[in-house]
């Protein structure tokens, strides 16, 4: 998708490349996410960010919300340890 378009009269490039720089330049995703369960309802776990196993379904949220998370009950992921990262004592 190198090949640039042109774009519409009503939309200035500026603003679509200035996003799209942002998003480049942020150095990596969230540091953590919350697995949704099979309904897509209430989180199932938490992660870390570089965590292999929630590639798809993951939810990004913030520090605040893994503790709370971690906090109310939910389990932290076996293979990356959120709970180390987060110093999670509970
Ligand atoms: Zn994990």
């Amino acid at each position: 998708m190198a090949a640039p378009r042109r774009q519409q009269d009503r939309c200035p490039s500026e603003a679509g490349s200035r996003q799209e720089r942002a998003r480049r330049d942020r150095p990596k995703g969230p540091d953590w996410f919350a697995e949704p369960g099979a309904d897509r309802g209430q989180p199932v776990a938490v992660h870390t960010g570089d965590c292999y196993l929630t590639d798809r379904r993951r939810r990004p949220i913030d520090r605040a919300d893994a503790l709370r998370l971690l906090d109310s009950g939910l389990p932290a992921c076996r293979v990356c340890r959120p709970d180390n990262d987060l110093a999670f004592l509970g």
